[in-house]
Order: structure tokens, then sequence, then C-alpha cells
């Protein structure tokens, strides 16, 4: 239906083509002929005004004539000659004055009696006497009326007035005036001439053209009229009255007709449109013939437009109907683009609440493995003592033995009074319930869990708390401790946490120096771009290249099973990480070298601090 619509169009528009050229045509063609009609009406209404007018300067003339006493005496005694000299005079003056071509006075038996060119019916020897009167005037019936007639001499048209003369109520005769229509058929033909498009023609109750603008026309018939009958009654001299050849083709509305003439010269014909108006006193009617051909062409104008404006009206559809798809299209697109991106819109939220989702569980997780890390932290740190017990308990053990024997050996001292001793003995008590004391608190302080929080904690301070932790190890071990930690520095970490990191960094140094014989741990403190770098050597056994790799892999360790759980390294890690710091291992000259960074609290050292050496032996 679609597809369909542009071809109904295109029909559509030559169909309006067809019908804008053949209303255009009609329209046009139809006004123009109206408005030809209307100026032919005019141009009638003028000629016949023109033809009652001339005409109507002699109407007075034969009345008057018949009150004239000479003719009046002329029908009393037509026999006499004098009667009939003035009569005739009379005449002829009369009409020398009137302007009328010829006057004369009929006898009742239709025979002319006198006239004013001299002819006279018993004047057989006056001058002019036997002029011969037209043959349209004679033999005049009693009921003669006013006629056009044929011009013997020149072919031109005139005009018989007759006015029938009574007395008594008796007839006596007719008083006959004519004149010439030749003038004003002369302007008409002078007009004629001029108005190519305009043909005026007379026509008399008999159809014959008695007057034309057209001198060709004249005398022709418009009807079929028995011609012998109408040449034999002298109205129409010397004419053969040949048919004008006028057909009607229409009507044209507005009173007109069109009607086709017979061209005789060119044996072609010509279409004219016919407009009539009757002259009922004269018994004639008017007819004009005007040429259409300039309606016509403006009527074939008219039709080009008309089809062109079909033709713009069918284009405006085409147009409307491509813009309407158009329209529709866009629309669809619109649709269609809405549609995907609510769609874009729906997986979007879908692929979000997924995200959330994700990113919850995740949470969840991270909690989950921060909590574990704490744990293991923990784990870790209690393993580590575990480990340090048994070193531990003889640690104290120690001092206690030695305790006990020096209180006994205290109360008999006592006894026997030596008061110095016993107060250098108490003191010895006194200074090892300390040390006791001191292990203890540190045992204490170390398996209590740490926090994450940053704060200023003495270096050498947590040095040294994880050495008295050792200290019977390094003693038992006979290692010498190299210490150059400068005793302000402070630097920001969680004492605790950082006290886990040293202790697990000094225990692998111990044991990796159990099978060596020169054993060395050194620890140092160097001040490096704004921050402290905490290092950490032995003078142990090392570790082979390839595992240097796998040094803070969690479980990575080579202690015997019961000895390492291989979380040490990872956890001290994860610790100097969260300072803001990195742990990293190398290997040194003899054994391996630990170093991890801390911010530095406070003013930047410019000095350097000696090593403390210490052997534990
Ligand atoms: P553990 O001590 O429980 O084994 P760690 O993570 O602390 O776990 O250490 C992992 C391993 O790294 C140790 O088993 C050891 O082989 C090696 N290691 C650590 N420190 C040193 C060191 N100072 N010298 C030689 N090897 C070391």
């Amino acid at each position: 239906m679609q597809r369909a619509a542009p071809q109904l169009i295109a029909l559509l528009t030559v169909a309006l083509v067809a019908v804008g050229m053949v209303m255009g045509y009609r329209i046009s063609e139809r006004s123009g002929l109206s408005d030809l009609a209307a100026v032919a009406s005019e141009r009638l209404e003028l000629y016949a005004s023109n033809l009652e007018t001339e005409l109507a300067r002699y109407a007075y003339l034969p009345s008057l004539i018949a009150i004239d006493e000479d003719v009046q005496a002329l029908l009393d005694d037509p026999h006499n000659a004098q009667v009939q000299q003035r009569a005739r005079l009379k005449l002829a003056r009369v009409n020398v004055r009137a302007g009328s071509i010829l006057i004369f006075v009929t006898a009742a038996d239709g025979e002319a009696l006198a006239a004013s060119n001299g002819y006279q019916r018993h004047g057989g020897n006056v001058p002019g006497g036997r002029t011969p009167l037209p043959e349209a005037a004679r033999n005049l019936p009693e009921d003669a009326a006013d006629f056009f007639a044929s011009n013997e001499a020149d072919g031109t048209t005139d005009y018989y007035f007759v006015h029938p003369v009574r007395r008594s109520g008796t007839y006596r005769g007719h008083i006959v005036v004519k004149v010439s229509l030749a003038p004003l058929e002369a302007t008409w033909v002078d007009l004629g001439l001029r108005s190519q498009s305009e043909k005026l023609l007379v026509v008399d109750q008999n159809d014959v053209v008695i007057m034309s603008s057209v001198p060709a026309w004249k005398y022709r018939m418009l009807g079929s009229v028995n011609v012998e009958a109408l040449q034999s009654s002298g109205r129409y001299v010397g004419a053969t009255l040949a048919p004008l050849g006028m057909s009607v083709e229409g009507e044209s509305g507005s009173g007109s007709t069109v009607v086709r003439l017979a061209d005789v010269q060119s044996a072609g014909h010509s279409l004219h449109l016919a407009q009539e108006r009757p002259v009922v006193p004269l018994a004639v009617r008017l007819v004009t013939l005007s040429d259409p051909a300039d309606v016509w062409r403006q009527a074939r104008y008219a039709a080009w437009g008309g089809g062109a404006a079909g033709g713009v009206l069918g284009l405006l559809a085409l147009y409307w109907l491509h813009r309407r798809r158009a329209i529709r299209q866009l629309f669809k697109a619109r649709n269609a683009l809405q549609q995907a991106h609510d769609q874009l819109e729906r997986q979007v939220d879908e692929r979000t609440r997924e995200l959330r989702n994700t990113n919850d569980e995740l949470k969840r997780q991270i909690a989950q493995r921060l909590q574990a890390e704490d744990e293991l932290m923990q784990a870790g740190k209690l393993a580590a003592l575990g480990q340090m017990s048994a070193g531990i308990s003889h640690e104290i053990n120690q001092p206690l033995t030695a305790l006990r024997a020096l209180s006994r050996n205290t109360m008999l001292l006592l006894q026997s009074g030596r008061t110095q001793t016993v107060a250098d003995n108490l003191k010895l008590i006194d200074d090892m319930a300390e040390r006791m004391g001191r292990i203890t608190l540190q045992l204490k302080s170390f398996a209590r869990k740490g926090g994450s929080l940053a704060q200023p904690v003495r270096l050498a301070s947590a040095v040294e708390n994880v050495l008295v932790l050792l200290e019977h190890r390094l003693r038992a071990e006979r290692i010498e401790v190299s210490k150059a930690v400068p005793g302000d520095w402070q630097v920001l970490a969680d004492i605790n946490r950082l006290e886990q990191v040293l202790l697990n960094l000094f225990t692998n140094a111990l044991d990796a120096m159990a099978n060596t014989p020169d054993k060395r741990l050194e620890i140092d403190a160097r001040h490096e771009g704004g921050r402290v770098v905490v290092r950490v050597a032995d003078s142990g056994e090392g570790m082979p290249a390839e595992h240097l790799d796998r040094l803070f892999e969690p479980f990575f360790t080579t202690k015997p099973a019961g000895q390492g759980l291989g979380l040490g390294l990872v956890i001290s890690s994860k610790i100097v990480r969260e300072f803001g710091g990195t742990l990293r291992a190398e290997r040194g000259e003899h054994g391996m070298v630990f170093e991890f960074d801390l911010e530095l609290e406070g003013a930047a050292p410019q000095r350097s601090t000696d090593p403390d050496k210490e052997a534990y032996v």
C-alpha cells in the first residue's frame, strides 16, 4: 500500500494536470467569450442607435410634405400641368434642403405623380420628365410601409419613408422620401477596417444582409428564401443574393452563438462569436461577428496555467506524502532509540546492581581477610612466644634457683650476724627480681594485640625491648650484637607491631647463625630522604639465590616442622607496609641483610651514632 502511494500520487498528478488544463481552458474561454459578448452587445447598441438617429432625421419629412398645399393640389388635380409643375418644384426644393435623395408622390393606383428628380407622370414635354423612379418604389400598395432597398445606381443602400395620404378617410396616394445610408455605411466600413476583430451586419426580414462593415458580405443571404421572388421585389437590384455560408456551431452563453463562416477566398472557414439585436421599428436586426481568436489564445494560456497549477498540486501532494513518510520514519527511529536507551538503562541498572553486590561481597571478603590477617598476626606472635617459651622459662628458673639459694644463704648469714653480706645478698635478690619482672612485663606487652594506629615511637626502645626477650638466647648462643640506633630517633608506628617485626627478623637471624662459629647480629638505623631505614644483618648461612624470590611467600620455610610456619616475613612485610614502608631482603657479605623504612617523627638527625657492641657471653 505504501509503495503504491507514490504511483497513485503520480497518476493523480497527471489527472490533476489534465483536469487543471481543461478547467483552465473552460473557465478562461467562458469568461473571455462573455467579455467579448458584452463588448459586442455595447457596440450593437451603438450601431442601432446610429442607424435610428440617422433615419430619425428624416422621419418627419413625409408627413410634412403630405400637408403641403402644392402636393395636396396635385393629389386633387393630378392632370393639371401647372399644378404638377408647382408640386415638382416644391418637391425638388424640399429634397435639396432636407438632404434626401428623392421625394415623390404617388397616386392611389400606385403610379408616381411627381418627383423631386423631375419625373412627371404626364409630363412628356417636361425636361427630365422621363427620369425613371426606383423599381422598388413602383406600384406601392395602399398598406406599403417604410423599407430598405438597394440603390440601383451604385449598389449602396437607401431607405424609403412611405407615408400614405388620406382625405376624409379615403386613400389618395403616398408620399415617398428616399434617403441614402451610404455615409453611415461608409463609417461602419471604416470602423470595421480599423477593428479587425468585429464585423457588423444589418439583416432585413428576408434574411438578406442589406448593410455591412464588410462590403463583400452585402446582399448575401443568411437563410434560404425564394431568391427569385426577392429579386422581383426590386429591392435588391443587381444582387445575386448568394448564401453567406454561415452556420451555427453552438451556444456560448450570454445570448450569443459561435458561428462558422465560410471564407470564399481561402475556401476555408473561420469561427466567430455572433451577437444579435433586433431594431423592431425598422424591421431589421443588427448582427456583430467578433473574432474570438484572442479569447481562445488566452484560454490556451489558461489551460497551461491550470495544468501547471494541477501539477503543482500533485507535486505538493507528493511532497506532503514524502514528508509524512519521513516524519513517520523519524518517529520510528526515535522510538527505536528510546527503546534502545531504555534497554541500556535497564542493563546499566542491572550491571550496577551486580557491581554493587560484587563490591559488597568484596568488602565482606576484605573485612574477613583483614580479620584473618589480624588473627594470623596474633597467631604468629603467639607462635614466636611459644618458640621462645623454653628459653624464657629457663631464664626465669635460673634466677629463681639462685634466689632460693641466696635467700637460704642470707638466713644463715643473718643468724651469724654478718649483716653487710646479708645486705649485699638482698641487693642481688632485688636485682634478680627486677630482671624477672622486666622479662614478664615484656612478655605481657608483646602478647597484647597491637593496633595499626601510627604514633611516635622511640626506635631504640623497641630494639631494646626485643633484645630483652631474646637475651637468654643471645647469651646461650654467644651472639655478638652490634647496635647503632640513636636513642632519640622517633618513628611513626605502633610499638607493639614494630617489636613484632624486629623480633621476627632477630629470631630468623639467630636461627640462621645456629651452625656458624662467628655469630654477629648487626642492628643499625640511618636517615635517608626524610625516612629512617632500619637494617638487620647477620653472619649466618644466608640463603640460596633461588629462595630469595620466595622469601615473602606465605608458608615458605626452610625450618624443620614445629620450628617454622613460614609466616613471619609475610606478616612483618605487611606491618611495615601499613606504616608506609617496605621490607626488603638481600644477601650480605656473610649472611642476610633485611632493611625496612619508617617515617621519621620530628627534625632530621645530623649526627651518626657509633655502634654499641654487646657480646652475650
Ligand atoms: P619461619 O621463620 O617460620 O620459617 P619466616 O617467614 O620468618 O618463617 O622465614 C622464612 C624462611 O626464610 C626461613 O625458613 C628461612 O629459610 C629464611 N630466612 C629468614 N631469615 C633468614 C636469615 N636471616 N638468614 C637465612 N635465611 C633466612
